[in-house]
């Protein structure tokens, strides 16, 4: 009931938008929305959070992603579980800085630095942090999730994130296509399913363009691979 509810109300979401902005179809709303062709900060359907840890860094994530996260937060914390959020949103232009610094100082071919660079980082366009609906929390560092602190708070998400509509799409199956395993990195599926299923539907290599390696992306299937290229949940 829940789940159709929030289904519904990013359905009018995207609807009402549409009327307002007769100019541009609702199919380049959408395109624009999951490939970060957009700014969380002129969105009402975004809010501003301040983070504990980086409280000079302003970060933006989906109202109803907050809102489940904040419920998560809590429920952790009566267990003595901190879990701030370190990263949220990112638009196709922070994205894109971060490719190009990486594309700068990383050596090889083109194709040795792209595969490099897609250890851990989404070519601009394709990244799950375009959509307001994935975080980061406690530490992007590998060797953090070792210290047992972090072991005891993975063990907390993976027992009781579900219940808050959280999941964690780079799990550690190795078999697995796509990024590395990220155990820092949450998605809200009621809303990410959604835009997955947009994205397998609606985007193609055209629509992934703009940086320094983007002919390559149909080579390396980054649509199969990166965006859908998921855990189940
Ligand atoms: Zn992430």
């Amino acid at each position: 009931m829940k789940q159709a509810l929030i289904k519904l109300s990013i359905f009018l979401f995207f609807v009402l938008h549409f009327s307002f902005s007769s100019a541009l179809g609702i199919q380049t709303l959408i395109k624009n929305r999951i490939t970060g062709h957009f700014d969380p900060v002129e969105d009402p359907s975004f809010v501003l959070i301040l983070s504990e840890e980086y409280p000079i860094k302003p970060m933006y994530v989906h109202r109803i992603v907050f809102d489940a996260y904040l419920q998560m937060r809590e429920a952790a914390q009566r267990d003595s579980i901190e879990i701030p959020i370190v990263s949220a949103t990112r638009s196709y232009d922070r994205q894109k800085e971060i490719w190009e610094y990486k594309w700068k100082t990383f050596r090889g071919t083109p194709y040795e630095k792209i595969t490099k660079i897609l250890e851990f980082s989404s070519m601009p366009g394709t990244s799950r942090h375009h959509w307001g609906t994935d975080i980061d929390l406690c530490s992007v560092e590998d060797i953090d999730w070792t210290t047992p602190q972090l072991q005891k708070t993975l063990e907390w998400l993976k027992e009781n994130a579900h219940k808050y509509g959280f999941f964690m799409p780079y799990d550690d199956n190795s078999k697995r296509p796509g990024y590395k395993y990220e155990p820092w990195h949450w998605s809200y599926y009621p809303i990410s399913d959604f835009y997955t299923e947009y994205y397998r539907k609606m985007i193609t290599y055209e629509d992934i363009q703009g940086f320094h390696g983007d002919n390559l992306a149909k080579e390396l299937d980054v649509i199969n691979r990166y965006v859908l290229g998921i855990a189940s949940h």
